[in-house]
């Protein structure tokens, strides 16, 4: 499993508010360099420490055993590490357990020793806050069906012997629920796309005024979905491609048919061998090479195939001819102050990673009411602007209060 590594945290005050279960002497660890210690910055530690470590040994063997191509073992540890979540078998600890689960699975994959381009340090860290903070679930079978209410629902519909329905945020409580059948490395690609969704949420509103004035909350859904699945789908092709460079040929993300917006001569693939980066390849060089070339005929036609597969998976009306708003959003905001772009900043900064974390504090506030963009879209969703997207038919199942905003990820085979 990769390891952060090379934050300097040293004198950083606010650690302990931040990660809450962090035990006091945690400034004295000289941190420079070394890899992070996660399993102390879990709520839960020290009291469950010994079924902590276990279940984190146990992932990297999962880890190991699926990216060596030994499907049947990683099943086999899948199954061992599911069971041992259940709070039946530990119930002071199911919690942390399943905070540690959701951080392990987003630690693991290939070692990258060039620093991690594709900012799994940074997720890892942001999961940590997130799960301590209490905001990241299991969508379960039982959850699903009282969501459904005994109806034919989003919440429930499977395919494939699987449900389609992989992750979900929900902007107006700002929780993220993660299928509870996703195996460790497509919880991961969800848990990106939500994470995603939700950083944009909490922290975008302020660029966005634009779109919400206008009303245009329909572009801004579509480029946000767009974004969040590319940022999810290529944030796993990185480890595939990784694991490639060094001799693997498992391919693990076009294994069943989740998440593989990068398949094998697909276009996003065909456009990345295009801009010739080297794997893992950042998001918004990418992005910004593909931006550069995308009125050139044969670019034009591979995004043109990109924004159309995404947006039939997640609107029902494809209207009008492909015009790449969704990929290629006006807002500035996408590019100068996103999730993906805040941690490239800081990447080259480090010195700036301080005020990352200070201003995450501020999360304490955002996180516990809708943001002014989230409160637009439930608006939009009102007035039925957003009737075609089909985050909008995961509200109001059941009559359950609070289920407006959803932000869907799915398993949609592209
Ligand atoms: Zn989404």
């Amino acid at each position: 499993m990769a390891v952060v590594s090379g934050a300097d945290l040293t004198g950083t005050g606010s650690w302990s508010r931040l990660f809450e279960g962090v035990p006091s002497g945690i400034r004295d660890d000289n941190l420079r360099g070394t890899p992070l210690p996660f399993l102390k910055w879990i709520r839960g530690y020290p009291r469950c420490q010994k079924e902590m470590e276990s279940l984190w040994a146990s992932l990297a063997d999962y880890d190991q055993k699926f990216r060596a191509g030994d499907e049947k073992s990683a099943e086999k540890i899948y199954s061992q590490i599911f069971r041992s979540m259940d709070a039946t078998s530990s119930p002071s600890c199911a919690d942390a357990l399943r905070r540690t689960y959701y951080v392990g699975a987003v630690s693991m994959g290939p070692s990258y020793k060039g620093g991690d381009g594709f900012y799994r340090d940074d997720l890892v860290l942001m999961v940590i806050l997130l799960a301590n903070k209490n905001v990241i679930h299991f969508l379960t079978p039982e959850l699903r069906h009282k969501m459904a209410d005994g109806k034919k629902s989003l919440w429930t519909a499977q395919k494939n012997g699987d449900y389609l329905l992989s992750g979900v945020y929900r902007c107006q409580n700002s929780q993220i629920y993660l299928s509870s059948s996703l195996r460790p490395f497509n919880l991961a690609a969800s848990l990106a796309h939500e994470i995603d969704h939700l950083y944009r949420d909490k922290t975008g509103f302020r660029f966005m005024w634009d779109w919400i004035n206008n009303k245009d909350v329909r572009s801004f859904v579509i480029s946000d979905e767009i974004l969040a699945s590319l940022y999810g789908a290529l944030y796993q092709r990185n480890l595939f491609l990784l694991d490639k460079e060094s001799g693997s040929t498992v391919d693990y993300t076009t294994q069943g048919d989740e998440f593989n917006l990068f398949q094998k001569n697909g276009p996003l693939s065909q456009l990345m061998d295009f801009t010739h980066l080297r794997p893992p390849i950042p998001f918004f060089e990418f992005h910004g090479l593909i931006a550069q070339k995308k009125n050139d005929p044969w670019v034009k036609g591979k995004l043109c195939e990109v924004d159309k597969t995404i947006r039939a998976g997640y609107f029902a009306q494809i209207k009008g001819s492909c015009n790449l708003e969704g990929i290629f959003p006006k807002s500035t905001w996408f590019t100068t102050e996103s999730y993906i772009s805040q941690l490239r900043r800081l990447r080259r900064d480090p010195g700036q990673f301080n005020n990352y974390l200070l201003e995450l504090e501020t999360w304490e506030e955002a996180l516990v009411r809708p943001s002014p963009v989230c409160s637009a879209m439930i608006e939009a969703e009102d007035r039925g602007d957003l009737k075609d997207y089909i985050g909008s038919q995961l509200e109001d199942q059941g009559g359950h209060t609070g289920n407006s905003g959803v932000k869907p990820c799915l398993r949609v085979k592209y």
